[in-house]
Order: C-alpha cells, then sequence, then structure tokens
C-alpha cells in the first residue's frame, strides 16, 4: 500500500538545548521533504519550562490533545529536575509514554571514523522497555514506586509484567530480522529469579516464532563489560528499563559520547516518538555548542519508521538520505562538534547536512 497523505509532525523543542538542537533536525528535515517531494504538516507545540509560562503546565492539555491527531512527533530533551516544586510542572516523559503506549525505546549506537570512537564498526541496537520496571513515578503500584515504610527503611518496587515483556520481546524480534537476525536478551535472572525470570522466559517462548533469529542471554553484568570490551558481537539487545537506561548510556560512550546517542519511541504501530537519549545539557545550552547528531539521527528514524508503517515510499527515500548528508557531515571536522572531535558547532554542522541533501 503506498500513501501519499501529508505526514504530521509535531514539533516539541523541550528545554535548554533542545531549542537549538531541535530547530536543526527540523531544519534539515524539511531540506530532505522537500527533495524527496515528501508532504509534511508540521505542528509546533508547548512543552516544557516555556510551556509552564506560556500554558501554565510543563504538559498543557491543548499539546497532550493535538499529539493524538498526528502521525509522529519531535521531542526535544527535557530538563526537569531544574522545573519549580509546582503542582503544574510536572516531568511529561511518563505521561508521554503510557497515553501512546510508546513502550520500545530503540536507541542505536553506531561507530564513525575520525569522532574518538573507542570502537570501529559498532552497529548495535538497544531495545529497552519503555513503561515498567523500576521508575518510581512509572510504576502502577499506588502511583508510585517508592514507599518509606518507616525512617530507616526505604522500598523500590519493579514491575515487570507478561505482556509488557512480550511486546518489547516482540518489537526486538521484528527488528532483528531487518538486520543481521541476532538477538540478545539481556537480564539478570540468577537473581531476580520472579521479575527478570518472566522477562526472560517470555523472550524464550517468543524465540520459537523467529527460527531464523539466532538469540543468546546474557546476565547484565557480563553484559556490561562485553560492550565495552567486544561491542561487534552484538547486533540488537532487549531487556528492561533500567538496565536499558543504563546500557544505552555506555553504548554512547563508545562511539563518541551523549551526542552520538539517538532514539525512537514505538507502541504497537499507531505513532513514534522521535527522542535522543541525552538530557537535556543546560550546562552548555544557549552557547550553540550543542551536538544535533542524536537529534537529527532520531528524526531520521521517524520518518523510517512512518514511511515503512504509513507505505510513503518518499519518507523512507527522505530518510535515506538523511543519513547519507549526515554520514558525510560526520566526516567534516570544520563542521561536526568539539564533543566528537570537530572545529564545528550546532550551525556549522546542521548547515554541513542540509548542503549534503542538495
Ligand atoms: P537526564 O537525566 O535527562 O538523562 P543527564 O543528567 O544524564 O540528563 P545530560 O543532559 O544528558 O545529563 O548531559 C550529560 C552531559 O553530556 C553534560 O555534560 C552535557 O553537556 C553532555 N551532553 C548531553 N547531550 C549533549 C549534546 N547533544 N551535545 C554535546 N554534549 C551533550
Ligand atoms: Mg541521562
Amino acid at each position: 500500500m503506498t500513501s501519499t497523505l501529508p505526514l504530521r509532525i509535531g514539533i516539541l523543542e523541550g528545554d535548554d538545548i533542545g531549542h537549538e538542537i531541535v530547530p536543526a533536525a527540523v531544519e534539515i528535515a524539511r531540506a530532505a521533504a522537500a527533495t524527496h517531494g515528501v508532504a509534511i504538516e508540521w505542528k509546533p507545540l508547548a512543552i516544557g519550562a516555556r510551556a509552564l509560562e506560556t500554558h501554565g503546565h510543563t504538559l498543557p492539555p491543548q499539546t497532550l490533545e493535538a499529539l493524538g491527531t498526528l502521525d509522529g512527533w519531535i521531542l526535544g530533551p527535557i530538563g526537569h529536575r531544574a522545573y519549580p516544586r509546582l503542582p503544574n510542572a510536572i516531568n511529561p516523559h511518563p505521561i508521554l509514554r503510557k497515553s501512546f503506549n510508546l513502550f520500545a525505546n530503540v536507541r542505536p549506537t553506531r561507530s564513525y571514523p575520525g569522532i574518538g570512537c573507542l570502537h570501529e564498526d559498532v552497529d548495535l541496537v538497544i531495545v529497552r522497555e519503555n513503561n515498567e520496571g523500576f521508575q518510581p513515578d512509572r510504576n502502577m503500584v499506588a502511583g508510585s514506586g517508592e514507599f518509606r515504610p518507616t525512617d530507616e527503611v526505604t522500598l523500590s518496587v519493579r514491575v515487570i509484567t507478561r505482556t509488557g515483556s512480550r511486546r518489547v520481546a516482540r518489537a526486538a524480534f521484528e527488528l532483528a530480522r531487518q538486520r543481521r537476525r541476532h538477538l540478545t536478551y539481556v537480564h539478570k535472572d540468577t537473581v531476580f529469579k520472579l521479575s527478570c525470570g518472566m522477562f526472560v522466559e517470555e523472550c524464550r517462548k517468543l524465540a520459537a516464532d523467529y527460527p531464523d533469529v539466532r538469540v543468546d542471554d546474557v546476565i547484565v553484568d557480563t553484559f556490561a563489560m562485553r560492550l565495552v570490551r567486544d561491542p561487534q558481537s552484538f547486533d540488537v539487545v532487549v531487556t528492561t528499563n533500567m538496565f536499558g537506561d543504563i546500557l544505552s548510556d555506555e553504548a554512547a560512550g563508545l562511539v563518541g559520547g551523549l551526542g552520538m546517542a539517538p532514539g525512537l519511541c514505538i507502541g504497537d504501530g499507531d505513532v513514534a516518538m522521535a527522542q535522543a537519549t541525552h538530557g537535556s545539557a543546560p550546562d552548555i545550552a544557549g552557547r550553540g555548542i550543542a551536538n544535533p547528531y542524536a537529534m537529527i539521527e532520531s528524526t531520521r528514524m521517524l520518518f523510517e519508521w512512518l514511511g515503512h508503517s504509513r507505505g510513503n515510499a518518499g519518507a523512507v527515500r527522505m530518510a535515506q538520505a538523511m543519513s547519507a548528508a549526515t554520514t558525510a557531515a560526520l566526516g567534516d571536522a570544520q563542521a561536526r562538534t568539539g564533543d566528537i572531535r570537530g572545529q564545528g558547532d550546532t550551525a556549522s554542522f546542521t548547515q554541513a547536512v542540509v548542503r549534503g541533501l542538495r
């Protein structure tokens, strides 16, 4: 099925460097869309600290409502730790991920020459479960995952469900099929016999549906070590929420740091959210030096995903062109940013990618 309906895409800049890297990603996507004849309706939406000022809420109801009418959106990093302690100054992440059932956070790691990667030929993807686990504000138990029954004792509850495990594992198996057909489940079922045990049980059951995918399971501490020594031995990795959060930052460290860590949040098929792995980097915000690669690549992943899920061949070509232009710009030390051994800044990198698209 092919479709030429305009893609409706939200622009949510987020906080701090989000105001620099999201416009960069949008400029590049606009240039690529123009070259490849892809119709896009862009919809800027308020979120974060600026939305608190303009709309009285960090996730205004109008924004949430508008998101429901879109094909996907680009979310800049959110600096919620600096929000004032007000009822309307919430961290929007858990609401976004839960409202749209974005249970799989797909985080690729890839090495490029000359930018300070610790290894060559790294090409792996960590699929992190996004809506369960230890995250205190996300658990379904009594609204919070943390309890302090006495001043001496704190309990953290980790939620793992069969449904949650199965659906993230399925997303990972599907991805493995599009890549080198190798899936690694990462867990600690030696200690967390019930919770990690359930996660691994569901992965193993599903493996029967994917006889063409080679599977491995690796205990999380061993995986952390092997990721540093031998990252080339992994293709797609699936794991629970907190392990995935930690390991994807470790993976980013192998290939030049957080500026090189893109991500796409997906669910059961309807919408997707482009979101870089890194935070809002308040320490470098407003100086025009943030590396926009992760945000640009997250945006490219969104268009590739939309291209396939909506049967929009133009969006697939647009994503391919973005990939080629971004790779070329990374090879230009004058254009790329300082964190990846460049002499450039956000604007010079963005312009190099735009030139590459023409
Ligand atoms: P979060 O809790 O939201 O994950 P964090 O505490 O992990 O946030 P980040 O905001 O990701 O922190 O920043 C960690 C470090 O990485 C900071 O020194 C920041 O400047 C740097 N950093 C993050 N993103 C980028 C980027 N795109 N370009 C350059 N440096 C970055
Ligand atoms: Mg972080």
